[in-house]
């Protein structure tokens, strides 16, 4: 067979796994829907399967594929015509997309599968965030476990224990303190650095909320801001934490001073009327969509059976500002977005960080270590010796 055709094939695989990766998505962000809505209400994930919140009966197969479903049948529910949010199609689209692109930029490597799932852990962090000022636990602290295992699963192939090498350039190969830890293998000096990583990931933001709440006497950070730290910090290491930490930082200041902009140009009070249910639809967040206007006797004759014992509905008048709504808009959702531009990144920023921090310090002392370490994109197991 000549080599065209081989390269054919590569290329048809090619898009079939580009497919693959936007359909996996696609399924997971669905996935994620159901975990973004019952998780914080300690519900079960697996049942009871997904329903109608207005009238109660089961989604079919064929009316719960993602994205597509809502767009047939146009958001609303088949039996009693109740709407959707349209954030559901929303998320499911957004992890489909960011899966993709995952795999365009890394292609079939093997850290791929544990980036997919720290880019799902963020999603869902970032909207229980948003509609309850909750990072669950099973993001941050099950992302810390997970991230220390990937540490020594990848090794030196994984976000961490890249960071591990250039970190050797930057500073440690020169310490003797830590040259113990450059005789362990590869995965073990990984899994270390990560651990290491982790605790000052930890400490790091604790040290940022201390430091808010002396200059600021108000809680700038949360409990659950501090261990998403821990987790980043295991995955991405305590270098890219610095950069997470300062991106989120300056997504958050130049979004909060133009929303602030924007509410003294045409900012005004809004009244909402918010019911709240047995089962809410979107929770009590701040970006409450206006699509569910169902009347209180609806409530009433569609409630489901389950609930007959308490009112149907209770009814809510609130008065709401942009400031306000920004005041209390939480941290996480920014510290998600830098650690997925980071993460997406990771490799151009060590490549930046090694150039301009690097060379132009001590040209010699570089190309003295770089015939100990290797460039970081080869595969490093001249280490193992030393
Ligand atoms: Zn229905």
């Amino acid at each position: 067979m000549p080599p065209m055709e081989y390269e054919q094939d590569i290329a048809d695989l090619g898009w079939y796994f580009a497919s693959l990766s936007f359909i996996l998505g696609a399924i997971v962000g669905s996935f994620l829907n159901v975990c973004i809505y019952r998780v914080p209400a300690k519900r079960s994930i697996v049942k009871p399967g997904s329903h109608c919140y207005q009238c109660g009966s089961h989604v079919a197969w064929y009316d719960n594929v993602p994205i597509v479903s809502y767009l047939v049948l146009r958001g609303h529910c088949r039996h009693c015509g109740a709407g959707f949010s349209s954030r559901y199609m929303w998320i499911e689209l957004l992890t489909a997309i960011l899966f993709l692109v995952f795999y365009l930029k890394f292609g079939l490597i093997w850290a791929l599968p544990f980036h997919l799932i720290v880019v799902s852990l963020l999603i869902f962090g970032t909207f229980t965030d948003i509609d309850h000022y909750i990072i669950a636990d099973s993001v941050t602290l099950g992302g810390l476990v997970f991230a220390l295992g990937a540490a020594a699963f990848l090794g030196f192939r994984g976000v961490v224990g890249q960071e591990w090498l250039l970190a050797q350039e930057l500073y440690l190969q020169t310490d003797p303190f830590l040259s113990p830890a450059r005789a362990l293998p590869p995965h073990w000096q990984a899994f270390a650095w990560s651990v290491a990583s982790a605790g000052l990931g930890w400490g790091l933001l604790w040290g940022v909320a201390l430091l808010g709440r002396l200059l600021f006497r108000k809680e700038a950070m949360g409990g659950g801001d501090i261990k998403l730290f821990a987790f980043l910090g295991a995955y991405l290491g305590a270098l890219n934490c610095l950069w997470v930490l300062f991106l989120s930082a300056m997504v958050g200041s130049v979004l909060g001073i133009s929303l602030l902009i924007a509410h003294r140009l045409v900012g005004r009070e809004e009244t909402e009327i918010i019911e709240l249910r047995p089962e809410p639809p979107t929770g009590n967040s701040p970006s409450d969509d206006t699509e569910i206007t169902t009347t209180s006797a609806e409530q009433t004759e569609f409630s489901p059976k389950q609930d007959q014992a308490v009112p149907s509905a209770l009814t809510l008048k609130v008065v709401r500002n942009t400031a306000q709504q920004l005041h209390h808009f939480p941290y996480g959702p920014y510290i998600a977005l830098a650690a997925l531009v980071v993460l997406f990144f990771h490799q151009e920023i060590n490549r930046h960080t090694r150039e301009y921090l690097l060379l132009p310090l001590q040209p010699e002392a570089v190309s003295h270590i770089s015939h100990i370490v290797p460039p970081l994109s080869s595969t490093p197991t001249i280490l193992r010796g030393e």
